[in-house]
């Protein structure tokens, strides 16, 4: 895994911005940027630079669903101005990339800018080493940027607690693989946000940028209430830029769950004291009534039958090579959610608490884990070869 070099302590700076006018909000980028060394201590001249907003899905920009335009507008402007070759995409949880981009205003940003506009579409499996998912799915375009800039919302998340830095780069998966992800990380929110979080460490986003002028609450992150905040948020490390905005908001870390994962595995920038703060003080932007969303679970709604049936259609599982296995017991005491046990000398898997994070294919010494895919992820693969 490709872990950011991780200064003593990480630098957050946040920036009073009470509305969306076009003249304060650059002007407000620029100040929340200074103490970080402004937008060219990220972004050198030629570089390929990709900002990554949140396009959830196709809502105007008073819904307070994507991240605001005239926010992508000031910073496609600075990291333009740095030098930076500059492009922006996602891939949104419901609808074409286009049409949500046209819906948020976007688009029409991105057209007034020049900058390049790039539907994640082309998925690429990537390997990770050191972390617990040894497989991860992700767009071509976010591998292929030199600079990725974050440019999240912050929201509540129903399943997550909070979206913001961290689950944002989320949308670097490509489309339908989304789901397949949830699935892949099974019931358990803690294997779901640890995903976040190797997603987000692979990443590694140079810049993270929070609009948080606008922000949602209640059931978020598609259709909660929007909440004025009117902050921005900015930082080189997405885990620090999180620990402010779930203190900015008046959340416990245990109500975040990907706050919670980075605690529990000894993450750094969890604690606001490992954290230099810059900018307007933290305590006078602070919330006092930020309404949580209502936590569900991560079936979405499915019935268990039917999650069941297609979390194994829709991922790929390992699958023991009896034959080859020597029941050595090495994955066995490896597997992360102990889904794999021995029994009557044969190696078996649980696969309704398997993550399907592969770590025992990679660590098997005898290649006896086998790949077995779903038979709808069968199907999807053959039709995109076509
Ligand atoms: S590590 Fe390989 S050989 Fe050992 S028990 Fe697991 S599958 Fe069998
Ligand atoms: S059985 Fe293998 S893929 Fe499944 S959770 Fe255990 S280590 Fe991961």
């Amino acid at each position: 895994m490709k872990f950011p070099l991780i200064p003593e302590h990480a630098r957050v700076s946040l920036q009073r911005l009470k509305t969306y006018n076009s003249t304060e909000t650059l002007a407000a980028l620029e100040k929340l940027l200074e103490p970080l060394g402004g937008m060219g201590a990220f972004v050198k001249p030629g570089q390929k630079v990709l900002i990554k907003p949140n396009l959830l899905s196709g809502k105007s920009p008073e819904k307070a669903v994507t991240t605001h335009p005239e926010i992508v507008r000031a910073v496609i402007q600075l990291a333009q101005d740095a030098g930076g070759e500059v492009s922006l995409g996602d891939s949104p949880g419901i609808g074409s990339p286009e049409n949500v981009a046209r819906k948020s205003g976007i688009l029409t940003v991105v057209e007034e800018t020049s900058c390049r506009f790039v539907p994640f579409e082309k998925s690429v499996t990537i390997h990770p080493t050191g972390g617990t998912f040894q497989q991860l799915e992700v767009a071509q375009d976010v591998l292929d940027a030199d600079v990725i800039i974050n440019l999240p919302k912050l929201k509540t998340h129903q399943m997550m607690g909070l979206t913001c830095g961290v689950k944002n780069m989320f949308g670097a998966v490509v489309g339908l693989r989304k789901p397949r992800l949830h699935l892949q990380a099974g019931t358990d929110k803690a294997f779901f946000a640890l995903m976040l979080l190797e997603l987000c460490e692979t990443l590694a986003p140079a810049l993270t940028i929070v609009d948080a002028v606008i922000g949602m609450e209640g059931e978020g992150p598609g259709s909660g209430e929007p909440v004025q905040i009117g902050a921005l948020l900015a930082g080189s490390h997405p885990q620090a830029v999180d620990t402010v905005a779930t203190e900015l908001v008046g959340l416990q870390p245990h109500q975040v769950y990907t706050q919670q994962q980075a605690i529990q595995t000894g993450r750094p920038y969890t604690q606001l004291q490992q954290l230099e703060l810059s900018g307007d003080p933290l305590e006078s932007l602070k919330m006092n009534n930020f309404r949580p969303a209502k936590m569900t679970d991560v079936n979405f709604g499915l019935n268990r039958g039917l999650k069941h049936y297609l979390r194994n259609a829709l991922t790929a599982r390992p699958e023991p090579d009896h034959k080859l296995c020597r029941l050595c017991n090495d994955c066995v005491t490896h597997c992360p959610p102990e889904a794999m046990k021995i029994k009557g000398n044969k190696l078996q898997i649980d696969y309704d608490h398997c993550i399907r994070c592969f770590c025992c294919q990679e660590l098997c010494p005898h290649g006896a884990l086998m790949t077995k895919q779903g038979i709808l992820l069968r199907l999807h693969n053959f039709l995109q070869k076509k």
